[in-house]
């Protein structure tokens, strides 16, 4: 992003227009953008509380999300802030912890009912200002113990200073340097994830932007050349990257944002709060596992940490300026937990993109599906995962039958089943189908990977869940917490595999591509009794596709790493309809109902005939341009 304006013009214009706003018995002492937000520190709060109309006017007036904070001096002494605290807040709300954030004048509150700490209208967060000067957070805590939750809790709060610093960098950046938000041209190239699925990247530029948009792995792939997004292809150093903005948690959506930071990306990501903590959780899983497995990780956790300190986090809805000429909005995907549609709203109007990321545009037990309304669309770049002519899924209440009676069958005959997931996403959707329908039948079901800790997410955002399993979350009867789920870590596989109990076991990954899943087959594999069944995507040159397609005989790593051979003597099964993904019939769908209906159509994120099938389909659907793009095809929108 080339600065055009004088910084501090723009800084000065800022400050008259808010005090022109707000009485002058609010005493403002500093207006300053923070990020993509504009932070007013005033020494009178009541003074802004007593006239209602304040806050909409401050809104229309400055055009961005405003936040206000009482000037430092006026803050109340921590430990008696503390107890004000204590004493307005009701006992039932459950508070864990009371932290305060001299940076931010902030005070975080972790609770179990955050809405009891918040009030009705927000009336016990509006009398902790009021008493104490400090701004309230609230958090809610996970309803079971999450490690990695608390670590990135932690890790954001010890890392304030540095937030602080960076977030005022950007503000500047963004509110206070940029020029005029007209955009001369706009382009997109694909650096990957495009006529195929793995590494998704696309790059974004206006005359004087560069964003990405994903920046993902090929996890199946230890051929380097084809698992990471073509970033030296563009001439384009890291340092000159003014944002990342990312769909979702999946590591072929996320998996290389570390590198970035590695070296000498130093800007935001921008993503919704469960995606930052999903996206933590798999890139140090995945740092883990590339190591243990000797290929080595491209990057090392603590570039993982470095990007955690850069992420600000968006709910859906909520309109946030990335550059003077790029504005995007999150919208639901329906695809796992925190998934988001990108809408881009480009050079004031000049162009609308859509970028659909994963989605599905379906029924499924965990989300609603994805959004079809937006304020203006002209090119949509969609996925097409199960784009082709023949990928028609059966319903889910189908696919759920199946799924039990294959499981009693094979309990039945003193097998144990197995069940490759994906940690995150599908994992969580099957253990709403088992728990719904296997709860008193003597079955346990084993987690392996990080299944337990992926759940136990889902447990602090029950907002972004359907809205029956919000409200058991919300009334302390979570699915994820039934008995019957069991955790593996801390035993030993091979005494449950061999024990009588009947079990099913849901274990990472979901491709057969390493991790538990692949152990649990080592151990399963040579008794006839037990069974593999596969409930999700198996890319072409996964292991999870061979045994799928009927091989006998799949080669295999024995502890020193020896490459062996596993026989495949265990029945192999395939339940399909409990995909996060959209088959054919809800992709167009979904491209039908959309609202606006756009001007042209982009197909990516699928393998082989898939995205031209899809373009084609839609073709004859909408008679709009369609058309499939390659990994580093440019197009140029306006
Ligand atoms: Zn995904
Ligand atoms: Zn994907």
């Amino acid at each position: 992003m080339k600065a055009t304006a004088n910084g501090s013009d723009k800084l000065k214009e800022l400050f008259e227009s808010v005090t022109q706003v707000l009485p002058a018995e609010c005493q403002v002492t500093k207006v300053e953008p923070e990020g993509p937000q504009i932070v007013i520190y005033l020494k009178n709060i009541k003074a802004f509380y007593d006239d209602e109309s304040l806050i909409t006017r401050l809104a229309s007036r400055v055009r961005k999300k405003v936040l206000l904070r009482v000037d430092s001096s006026m803050l109340k002494d921590v430990n008696v802030a503390l107890q004000d605290i204590q004493t307005l807040v009701p006992q039932e709300a459950g508070v864990d912890s009371i932290r305060f954030d001299p940076e931010f004048n902030e005070v975080i509150i972790e609770a179990k009912k955050p809405g009891m700490v918040i009030g009705k209208g927000g009336c016990v967060l509006k009398s902790i200002i009021l008493t104490t000067g400090w701004s309230p957070r609230v958090l809610r805590s996970p309803t079971s113990p999450s490690e990695v939750e608390k670590a990135i809790r932690g890790a954001v709060f010890n890392a304030s200073k540095e937030r602080k610093k960076f977030l005022l960098n950007l503000g500047r950046k963004i509110i206070l340097e940029g020029g005029p938000g007209q955009a001369e041209w706009v382009k997109i190239t694909g650096l990957g994830g495009f006529k195929e699925v793995g590494r998704s990247c696309l790059l974004l530029q206006t005359s004087r932007s560069n964003v990405l948009v994903d920046c993902g792995i090929n996890a199946d792939t230890s051929d380097n050349k084809n698992a990471y997004p073509y970033l030296t292809a563009m001439n384009l150093g890291l340092d000159q990257i003014d944002a990342v903005i990312l769909s979702h948690a999946h590591l072929d959506h996320c998996g290389f944002i570390p590198y970035l930071y590695k070296y000498g990306y130093a800007g935001p990501v921008y993503c919704t709060p469960p995606t930052r903590d999903l996206m933590i959780l798999l890139q140090q899983d995945c740092v883990n596992v590339m190591n243990s497995e000797g290929s080595g990780a491209p990057y090392g956790e603590r570039d993982v940490k470095t990007e955690l300190n850069h992420v600000i986090t968006r709910d859906y809805g909520e309109v946030t300026d990335v550059t003077p000429e790029i504005r995007f909005t999150f919208h639901n995907a329906g695809h796992i937990l925190g998934s988001s549609i990108v809408h881009l709203h480009i050079g004031e109007g000049a162009h609308n993109l859509v970028y659909s990321g994963d989605i599905k545009y379906g029924r499924t037990n965990l989300f609603e599906p994805a959004d079809v309304r937006y304020p203006r669309i002209e090119t949509l770049l969609i996925e097409s995962t199960y784009g082709g002519r023949n990928d028609i899924q059966p319903r889910i209440m189908d696919a759920e039958a199946e799924l039990i009676r294959t499981i009693k069958m094979v309990t039945d005959r003193r097998g144990k089943v197995l069940i490759p997931v994906f940690a995150v996403g599908r994992s969580q959707e099957i253990m709403l189908v088992l728990e719904k329908y296997l709860q008193n039948e003597g079955i346990t079901v084993y987690l392996d990977g990080m299944t337990r800790e992926a759940s136990a997410i889902h447990t602090v955002y029950p907002e972004y869940l359907r809205r029956n399993v919000q409200r058991r979350i919300l009334q302390n009867n979570s699915p994820f917490e039934n008995e019957m789920f069991k955790n593996v870590v801390g035993r030993d596989r091979k005494s449950i595999v061999e024990s009588d109990e009947k079990c099913v076991i849901l274990a990472p990954s979901g491709m057969l591509s390493g991790g538990p899943s692949v152990e649990f087959l080592k151990l399963m594999a040579p008794d006839e009794r037990n069974a593999l069944m596969f409930v999700g995507y198996q890319s072409t040159s996964s292991l999870g596709r061979r045994v799928q397609s009927g091989e006998k005989e799949v080669p295999t790593l024995s502890e020193g790493r020896k490459l062996s051979s596993m026989k495949i003597n265990l029945s192999v099964h395939t339940v399909d309809g409990f995909s996060g993904h959209s088959d054919r019939p809800q992709l167009m769908a979904f491209c039908r109902n959309l609202r606006p209906k756009p001007q042209r159509i982009i197909t990516m994120h699928g393998d082989d005939t898939k995205p031209d099938d899809l373009a084609r389909g839609l073709n004859k659907l909408l008679h709009i341009e369609t058309r499939s793009m390659m990994d580093l095809d440019s197009t140029r929108l306006k």
